[in-house]
């Protein structure tokens, strides 16, 4: 059976950064599951739905068709068709996203579509719950965390424009799925480190 690498971390921590080099590294598919929160809420937008209305983002889910695929080791998304592109990372998403991943059934849906990525190889997948929801069996599990001072200018520099507090604070402080450190997580900070040794010490925690 195929194997799950889980990296945590709250915005901007550098999970990303960490999950793409470990899939060049050890040629694993990568898994952006914020990705696929962000498809949803991005269509939620689209069609004019109140986010933060429960009811009306679980009839909206249910009417729009993911398809989520893999190219060149890396997750894919489309929804009805369309990938979102660039826009997934939109002003508007960001500061709606973690009203419609509060959603139980958005949470349901996308956590089985993560799972089966493993049908398909070996993966690295990276989000808020994947060691403790997703692939909580899961011997490699990375909590990430980087200082909020680090993590904002990070965000800067790409030239986004979103407010990483704002989605910490709701990310851990929901009901369903809050952003924690996983049961045998080890946790990675990345303020003092560089890309290069931050992944080297990610390899590190890997091998146990
Ligand atoms: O990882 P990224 O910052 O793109 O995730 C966007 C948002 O999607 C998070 O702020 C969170 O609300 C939600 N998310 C989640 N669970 C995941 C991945 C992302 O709730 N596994």
């Amino acid at each position: 059976l195929h194997r799950a690498i889980a990296i945590d971390g709250p915005a901007a921590s550098g999970k990303s950064t960490l999950s793409r080099l470990l899939s060049q590294r050890l040629n694993l598919i990568m898994v952006n599951s914020g990705a696929m929160y962000r498809a949803v809420t991005w269509k939620v937008l689209q069609r004019g739905i109140d986010p933060n209305d429960r009811e009306a983002v679980v009839q909206a889910l249910r009417e729009m068709e993911l398809e989520c695929g893999v190219a060149d080791l890396v997750s894919t998304i489309k929804v009805d068709g369309i990938d979102p592109g660039d826009e997934l990372r939109s002003e508007s998403v960001n500061s709606h996203v973690s009203a419609v991943s509060a959603v139980p059934e958005v949470r349901e849906c996308l956590v089985s579509l993560q799972r089966d990525y493993l049908k398909l190889g070996d993966v690295v997948m990276e989000g808020r719950d994947i060691g403790s929801v997703v692939f909580p069996e899961t011997p490699f599990k990375i909590y990430m965390d980087a200082d909020p001072s680090v993590r904002e200018a990070r965000r800067e520099v790409v030239g986004e424009v979103d407010s990483v507090a704002a989605r910490d604070r709701a990310d851990s402080g929901r009901a369903t799925a809050p952003l924690k450190i996983a049961e045998g997580a080890c946790v990675l900070d990345t303020s003092g480190h560089t890309i290069e040794s931050g992944v080297e010490a990610a390899i590190e925690i890997l091998r146990g």
